[in-house]
């Protein structure tokens, strides 16, 4: 059997971590977890909609097919901790199950692991992929529509919400909550990240704090 390559086996780590606690919780916490996240899945709900009527033609099968575009290329993108959180919290045990199978299984290629012929099998796809646009798509939809483009804009500032770690956010304090359970993962970037350490220590946020986004 091939060795899993070092990507696909941290995100399997995260993976059975991430399931292992939530699953072990008392339903009360669960429910408080389930929450937290309800402004940030608000937000997620936004951008998706906003993606599907505006770049759901440009982005067709036949450009990732084609490799004509840059979304969804193998080990291509940053999954952070709190992504791996939220999508557990979603899915299914099934789900998760389909997710660890196909990393157990993987055997190359040059899309990412996570894609199939149905597109992507995370229920909710990493922060990363849900914001990422191709210059191509950029070009085309926003650079002559001023009232896209600042939405667009007021979307990424959104984001930063929960993911830029210049006050709490959430993607923060999803870490803390399993750091401080005793769990550890090269995918806490928030609490690793030398450049988001630094950032932290410079707003204050190296001290604890609980976050509000
Ligand atoms: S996680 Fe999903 S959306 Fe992100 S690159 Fe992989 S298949 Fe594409």
């Amino acid at each position: 059997m091939a060795t899993m390559s070092e990507y696909n086996q941290q995100q399997k780590e995260a993976l059975l971590m991430v399931r292992q606690h939530l699953f072990g919780l008392p339903l009360s916490q669960l429910h408080k977890l389930k929450q937290r996240i309800r402004s940030y899945l608000g937000f997620r709900e936004a951008v998706a909609s906003f993606q599907k009527m505006h770049f759901a033609d440009l982005c067709s099968e036949k450009c990732f097919t084609s490799h004509t575009s840059a979304c969804c290329g193998r080990e291509g993108i940053i999954t952070f901790f709190a992504d791996v959180v939220v999508n557990v919290l979603l899915s299914t045990q099934e789900e998760i199950d389909v997710l660890l199978d196909i990393l157990d299984t993987d055997t190359g290629g040059l899309n990412c692991v996570y894609l199939n012929n149905t597109g992507c099998l995370w229920r909710a796809k990493p922060i990363v992929c849900e914001m990422f646009l191709c210059e191509h798509a950029k070009n085309l939809v926003l650079d002559n529509n001023k009232a896209l483009k600042s939405q667009w804009e007021t979307f990424r500032q959104r984001e930063r919400r929960y993911t830029w770690p210049t006050r709490p956010v959430l993607f923060d304090e999803l870490e803390d909550c399993f750091i401080e359970a005793g769990f550890d993962s090269p995918l806490m970037y928030l609490h690793r990240s030398p450049g988001l350490l630094r950032l932290k220590a410079r707003h204050g946020l190296d001290r604890k704090q609980s976050s509000n986004g």
